[in-house]
């Protein structure tokens, strides 16, 4: 059985591109008849950011993707959350030391420091502890056996370290890049175990990998270089022939494709990188979300699963199912994707303008109702219908009709002070007139056949009034389909505004 999980760190909000793992994770679960787990990887307390957990749950929430098994749902293998695992890593570690893979290292800070300036200056690019570096260090490999165990009895400080051999290939078949090689001779001797008994995100990751059943590890780009590591934990705990298979997902880059989008982009882009509204409750920082910003789920999803997936055909609108159905991970890029909001707008007009008036009306009712104004799903339906084609957001159908429902008492003076003139007046002194004395069905046909007919007995052609016209009875220079707008308002108050606007 397929088994995937999405492993975030509560460290703050879950960033766009956290997201879009957890969605690739989803879609490949499904499509594959699989499971798709959720794992909290809390074990650098430091950087525990309270709420942050809750944000990553209402996250996926939102979107649908809820996973099968998660701290909140949990299955047979947890807890989700490695906190609540850290008992058991220890004796994985000390297996490794056993096996001769690991070993203590009771360096301080300050003899780490030594360390890294004296290959400083010997002009080593880049200063490691490794298989050379090691064997000048307090480790279990170079003090005395007794002096080891009297360290560690008398309590010493002491961190836990992966022994990488000094000559070897590590090689993996990522899904996505294909073979990856890599020498040992550039990889360090990373802490597995930490001075305060936590385990690092090497070790835990892949101990919990393992104990959990993961048979694909779908993850972000940043986590390749990790990757050869990996693969020698999990060869040196003898799990290799259930060595989960790795896919690294592209980069999400900024819109101008300058570097990759980060955590404080969204402030200076001024779109939002993160799904939903975030405030830390401790620091009082604030970021906005795609969310509250009134993106719909479905469309924000569909637009997040194009980021670096396509269906390698023209279509572009795809329900959940239907991506799960579509995806494959052999369609995953390999170069990094721009991000770029205008699509995620266009996305959420196609999402917004799918919907029927009924649902449209909703939305506009209670836009309405926050400004005061209670108004009847009749004509709510009636100004989705009018409205939809210009609406990018919810909003902008309130906002671009709330003029139908508030009269305007306030004019454009930039339209006023081009189209206003006397040939207007003279046509909306007529028009007005010739509305109160009518009697038929005031629909936008007869609205515009009697407009017309005013324009004429003035002399005026009328597209050279149209805009003055708007303007007395909207208020503005620009809207939806003028003669509609006369027929949801109805003769008199077409006729009342004109008045209005002339006096
Ligand atoms: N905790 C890691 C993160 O925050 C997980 C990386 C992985 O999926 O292995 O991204």
């Amino acid at each position: 059985e397929v088994r995937v999980r999405f492993a975030p760190s509560p460290t703050g909000p879950l960033h766009i591109g956290g997201v879009r793992t957890a969605l690739y994770n989803y879609l490949f679960a499904k499509k594959m008849g699989g499971k798709f787990l959720l794992r909290i990887e809390d074990t650098d307390q430091t950087r525990f950011v309270p709420g942050a957990e809750e944000y990553i749950k209402e996250s996926l929430d939102w979107l649908g993707i809820t996973p099968d098994e998660s701290p909140w749902n949990p299955g047979s293998v947890g807890p989700y959350r490695q906190s609540e695992r850290k008992p058991d890593y220890m004796q994985y570690a000390l297996d490794l030391i056993e096996a001769g893979h690991a070993y203590y290292a009771f360096d301080t800070s300050a003899e780490l420091e030594a360390m890294r300036e004296r290959l400083t200056a010997a002009r080593v690019v880049q200063p490691q502890y490794n298989s050379i570096t090691r064997m000048q260090m307090k480790n279990s490999l170079t003090l005395s056996e007794d002096e080891v165990k009297e360290r560690l009895a008398s309590g010493d400080p002491y961190v836990i370290r992966v022994k990488i051999p000094r000559k070897e290939e590590v090689r993996l078949n990522d899904m996505i890049r294909g073979w990856v090689m890599v020498h040992t001779s550039t990889l360090d001797d990373k802490v597995l175990m930490k001075s305060d008994g936590m385990p690092t995100y090497h070790l835990a990751n892949i101990v919990d990998d393992h104990l959990m059943g993961i048979t694909h590890v779908i993850r972000g780009e940043e986590w390749l270089p990790s990757a050869p590591l990996h693969v020698l934990l999990y060869k040196f705990f003898g799990w290799e022939d259930t060595m989960p298979q790795f896919a690294h997902l592209p980069l999400l880059l900024k819109p101008d494709g300058n570097g990759k989008l980060s955590k404080r982009d969204g402030d200076k882009l001024g779109f939002p990188v993160f799904p939903l509204n975030w405030e830390n409750k401790a620091t009082g920082e604030t970021a906005a979300g795609f969310r509250e910003q009134e993106y719909l789920a479905d469309a924000f999803l569909n637009f997040l699963a194009f980021l670096g997936w396509n269906p390698g055909d023209d279509r572009e609108i795809f329900s959940l199912e239907e991506l799960v159905e579509a995806f494959s991970v052999e369609r995953i890029g390999k170069s990094g994707t721009k991000f770029d909001i205008a699509k995620a707008k266009w996305f959420n007009e196609q999402y917004l303008r799918a919907k029927s008036n009924s649902e449209l009306a909703e939305y506009i009712m209670k836009d309405a109702l926050a400004e005061g104004s209670e108004i009847s799903k009749e004509l709510a339906e009636s100004i989705a219908n009018l409205t939809k084609d210009r609406a990018t957001f919810p909003a902008d159908l309130w906002n671009g009709s709330k003029f139908i429902v508030i009269a305007p008492k306030t004019f454009d003076m930039n339209v006023a002070d081009k189209k206003w003139n006397g040939d207007a007046v003279k046509v909306l002194s007529n028009y007005a007139k010739s509305i109160d004395q009518y009697e038929g069905t005031y629909d936008a046909e007869n609205a515009k056949s009697l407009l017309a007919a005013s324009a004429e007995s003035e002399g005026v052609k009328l597209g050279k009034v149209m805009q003055a016209v708007r303007l007395a009875v909207t208020g503005s220079g620009a809207g939806p389909d003028l003669m509609e707008v006369f027929a949801i308002l109805g003769a008199e108050e077409v006729s009342k505004r004109i008045q209005y606007a002339l006096d």
